[in-house]
């Protein structure tokens, strides 16, 4: 089976860590009937010092034409005077919008031998693995209209900031069954956050959850108000399994549950549309600021590359081997430098690499 993969490396430490993905992806698929063929393109930064766009036309048709896409990050301080459309993140959510990319995918796993570096207490985070399921394409991001305007209040004119929230069923019903999907290669358990005590769209949400959860009877349905999540994110994580919520909701606690694990450069993340199509990327950003050292850790990125295998591909066995690979080397006490305790062998972003490579074996 042939698949077509595009490679979009982008900006900051974005081309040293997909090279490491790739690398990852070449070893694990040798000598198995899955045949990736690797295509390069640009994007952020990088495409409009190429193109003068951040999503240029070409970039878009290979996105449209490949089987999923690998990114790394999009970004820098070189780019933020430019005008707001030429911006790197404009190339982002270009490419969400043109693939359609509706639902966000997130785990956040504490690997038991990084229990250190997170904020929390061990105990409450040793075991951690969550997976929050995001709205991507709707809510209030992208709600019509919005704007800055003038109004009247009390004879005075002021200027008034606007947003609007909409959320249809079809859209809900679509990220819900991506969530009791997800939970049933998991723990079966879906807890829905909103806000339905004060938002007709959560209203409508809770309602919608709760038809789709019919086609699930093993799936156990929670509700959760989302300052409530929050709080219990926090308090007690391990209490969830798989999280569903909508974009903006979604945007803060995913975060939120990526700090728990202490390390951003461990956490992957997938976004699908409904063809099976998918762009996997790293949770963090383009860290200019060790960019070019070869100091960055690629794990997220390469974990992002099992998901691709698993989510794209449907070839969970061979995610789960990078998976395992990837908890060899921290077993082994290989870190770089964002994860490295003075116990720990520090390593460059290469050497990581080679470990993984080495550990498929
Ligand atoms: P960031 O995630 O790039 O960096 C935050 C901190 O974490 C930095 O100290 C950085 O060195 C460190 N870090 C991040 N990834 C790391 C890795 N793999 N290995 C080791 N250390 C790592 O966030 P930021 O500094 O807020 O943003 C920098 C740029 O990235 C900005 O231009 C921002 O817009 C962009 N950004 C892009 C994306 C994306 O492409 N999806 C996401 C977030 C931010």
């Amino acid at each position: 089976m042939q698949k077509n993969i595009l490679v979009l490396p982008g900006d900051g430490i974005g081309p040293e860590i997909t090279e490491q993905a790739v690398r990852v992806l070449k070893a694990v698929t040798q000598g198995t009937d899955l045949n990736l063929n690797f295509i390069e393109g640009v994007i952020g930064g990088a495409a409009y010092e190429a193109a003068g766009h951040p999503f240029p036309e070409v970039t878009k048709t290979a996105a449209l034409a490949a089987d999923a896409v690998l990114l790394g990050a999009v970004g820098g301080p070189q780019y933020d005077n430019l005008d707001r459309p030429l911006r790197p993140e404009r190339g982002l959510l270009g490419i969400r919008a043109a693939m359609g990319l509706f639902a966000n995918l997130r785990p956040a796993i504490l690997y038991p031998q990084l229990a250190d570096s997170s904020s929390l207490k061990p105990e409450v985070v040793a075991g951690l693995d969550i997976l929050i399921v995001r709205e991507l394409t709707g809510g209030v991001y992208f709600g019509q209209p919005r704007g800055i305007r003038e109004t009247e209040i009390h004879g005075q004119t002021l200027r008034e900031g606007f947003n609007t929230m909409h959320y249809n069923e079809m859209e809900i019903e679509r990220i819900g069954r991506v969530a009791f999907d997800a939970a049933m290669k998991r723990n079966k358990k879906v807890c829905s956050v909103d806000k339905a005590n004060v938002l007709e769209t959560s209203e409508l949400w809770r309602e919608v959850m709760i038809r789709v959860s019919r086609d699930y009877p093993e799936v156990e349905l929670t509700h959760m108000y989302v300052d409530n999540a929050a709080m219990q994110l926090v308090r007690w994580p391990k209490q969830f399994d798989v999280m569903v919520t909508e974009n903006l909701f979604g945007d803060i606690l995913s975060d939120q549950a990526s700090m728990l694990t202490g390390s951003i450069g461990m956490l992957p993340s997938a976004s699908l549309n409904d063809k099976g199509q998918g762009l996997y990327e790293p949770s963090h950003g383009s860290a200019p600021d060790i960019a070019g050292q070869g100091i960055a850790n690629p794990l997220a990125t390469i974990l992002s590359a099992a998901m691709l295998l698993r989510y794209s591909f449907g070839r969970g066995d061979l995610a789960a081997r990078i998976e395992s690979a990837v908890s060899t080397v921290l077993d082994q006490g290989l870190r770089t430098a964002d994860i490295c305790t003075p116990q720990d062998r520090k390593v460059s972003t290469i050497e990581m690499g080679d470990a993984v490579v080495a550990a498929l074996n």
